[in-house]
């Protein structure tokens, strides 16, 4: 039997409905998954096997777009000198709370303390500023796939944990259209990732400035919107301006001769991802994953329990044999001791997107029973059409996902014009809403509320109007989104 963590017991019915307790149902379904467990430092989580193929599916996808683009991967150290990040005011003050900190090392109290990375625009400026010279050093367009360090006070798997895995691009270019460019278009990889690979549904902008990165010019972020109607900040990506290029001395020389400030970019996203596809698709079963980052796509049940089971193996591997070769996840759950009835539960409860049972009987019909982890009932498939047959099935199932997700959303999301339609709205889901623009009347919604504006939406249409709280003239030319959020 499978190890299960302490406190969490294995039960065929499964997990608490979503719809009866989301946060029970989410804090049981990443455990029972398999997928995590609690590490033994508090806020610290491991990855289990079946969670971090998930993660690499992810990357790998995201590996791709980002080296297409021209960016090119390299490695930054994990420790970093504390005055580094003093170097950038709101910076350091932004990340003060959250820092972890070496004082000792090699039995010896550090002359300088350092800095566990919370992240690396420190670093990496430093190095830049030795790597760039001159304007034909530019644009530098730099990724890192690494981890960071975020003390965490209310830590949450996947979605806050005090270590976390992302890639943090990093770019210096001549000029800002040409930075602003750069971090359009990480967002608009990440936005391609979110819909193409994990059918999740964002909407992308700017952040109001509230929101912002310490540190930065403009953020930049793609929401979406999770089965109990917040939101989640899928990635984020920032225009610096010149800020860390004048911390960190990274000048160039221009064709004139003349030495100026490099704009500089970051641009993250994390292991939360894994976080957001579990809540956006999940559902009273378990979880619901999307074909591109389901570990097995497809599981076969060997039916019969023991020797009958058994009887139908060498017909099982070969299946699962030939639908590896046409790039499909397969396993086989040999598991012969346990009754189909839990392996059918388990592997809904994992999210595995088709299942195949093949028993004695449908051996003699050359036939397979496929289910998948959206329909109802099952259907016979030919043995020798099921290559065919489940790749376009998964194709099916992969944009399903993201229609009905995008449906959800717009389904929880209204225009709202009094404080009456806002305060109803955010509590399902996310409010269209005028904003005055000011901080003060931001807080006073957050704490009235729970919701903070997520995103200016690039996308909005052009539209004037009233703060929907303190009826004050709108200033973003259009409405914004609101929501409670992870
Ligand atoms: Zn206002």
């Amino acid at each position: 039997m499978i190890p299960y963590p302490r406190g969490v017991a294995r039960d065929e019915r499964g997990v608490t409905a979503q719809s009866e307790n989301f946060s029970d149902w989410y804090n049981q379904v990443v455990f029972k998954a398999e997928i995590v467990d609690r590490g033994p430092v508090r806020g610290a989580m491991v990855i289990r096997p079946y969670g971090y193929r998930m993660w690499e599916l992810l990357q790998a996808d995201l590996d791709r777009r980002i080296k297409e683009t021209g960016h090119v991967n390299a490695y930054f150290p994990l420790l970093i000198p504390q005055s580094y990040l003093e170097r950038e005011a709101e910076h350091v003050e932004g990340f003060a709370p959250e820092l972890a900190v070496v004082t000792h090392a090699g039995g010896k109290e550090l002359e300088e303390p350092l800095v566990v990375r919370p992240t690396s625009e420190t670093v990496i400026g430093e190095m830049m500023s030795k790597w760039i010279s001159s304007h034909r050093d530019l644009p530098m367009l730099l990724n890192q796939w690494a981890n960071v360090v975020r003390w965490e006070m209310r830590p949450r798997m996947w979605l806050r944990t005090t270590e976390f895995l992302w890639q943090e691009g990093h770019t210096a270019h001549a000029d800002e259209a040409d930075a602003m460019r750069e971090t359009l278009l990480a967002l608009g990889l990440y936005a391609s990732v979110c819909a193409d690979v994990a059918a999740m549904p964002v909407i992308t902008g700017e952040k109001t400035p509230g929101e912002r990165f310490p540190g930065a010019r403009r953020t930049y972020t793609l929401e979406a919107m999770m089965r109990d109607g917040r939101a989640l900040q899928a990635g984020t990506a920032h225009y610096m301006g010149t800020n860390f290029a004048k911390a960190f001395g990274i000048q160039y020389a221009a064709e004139s001769g003349e030495l100026e400030l490099c704009h500089t970019t970051s641009w993250g996203m994390t292991t939360r991802m894994i976080g957001g596809v579990i809540m956006t698709h999940g559902d009273d079963k378990g979880l619901i994953l999307p074909p591109l980052l389901a570990p097995y796509q497809v599981v076969i049940v060997p039916i019969g329990r023991g020797e009958q089971a058994g009887q139908v193996l060498p017909a099982v591997r070969e299946l699962a044999a030939r639908l590896r070769q046409a790039g499909i996840r397969t396993h086989v759950d040999d598991r012969l001791q346990l009754s189909p009835g839990f392996k059918f539960n388990d592997w809904e409860m994992r999210g595995v997107p088709i299942r195949l049972e093949l028993g004695p009987r449908d051996l003699a019909a050359d036939t397979a029973l496929m289910a998948t982890r959206l329909g109802e009932g099952k259907t016979p498939v030919a043995l020798e059409e099921a290559p065919a047959r489940l790749n376009a099935e998964l194709t099916a199932f992969q944009d399903l996902l993201l229609r009905r997700a995008t449906e959800f959303r717009d389904q929880r999301t209204a225009t709202t014009d009094t404080w009456d339609e806002f305060t109803a709205a955010v509590t399902v889901g996310w409010a269209r809403a005028f904003h005055c623009g000011q901080t003060g009347c931001e807080d006073d919604i957050k704490a009235a509320t729970a919701a903070t504006p997520r995103v200016i939406p690039a996308d909005g249409q052009p539209e004037q109007g009233n703060c929907v709280r303190c009826g004050q003239p709108s200033v973003y030319g259009k409405r914004l989104i609101f929501g409670r959020a992870y």
